[in-house]
């Protein structure tokens, strides 16, 4: 479960779902208000479970599925890894490149 970086209290399920949904880069502990950035590990999982989400749409293309099955199976495949999000993902003191990118603009 995430933890923060500074007070080392671990977050609980809806404190990380809370704050995965918002777009700014940087992010406040709940019990600190110190703000810290999610790590790079975090957003490589985070592409990867795009891609697997989304790969019933390529067994949709070739045929092997489906419109309809590639339809409610992405969305479950969505929905699986939002609600598991809170388990992997972890903080970070310093911003990632992504993260200091959108800062400098
Ligand atoms: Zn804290």
């Amino acid at each position: 479960m995430t933890q923060c970086q500074k007070c080392q209290q671990q977050w609980k399920w809806h404190h990380v779902l809370k704050r995965t949904v918002k777009l700014t880069p940087a992010i406040i502990c709940p019990y600190c208000q110190h703000e810290q950035y999610w790590h790079e590990r975090t957003a490589r999982i985070n592409q990867k479970l795009l891609v697997i989400s989304f790969s019933p749409a390529l067994l949709g293309i070739v045929g092997f599925i489906s419109a309809e099955e590639v339809f409610f199976t992405t969305i479950a495949l969505g929905i699986v890894s939002i609600l598991l999000s809170p388990f992997y993902y972890e903080t970070s003191a310093t911003p990632t490149r992504a993260a200091k990118s959108w800062l400098n603009k």
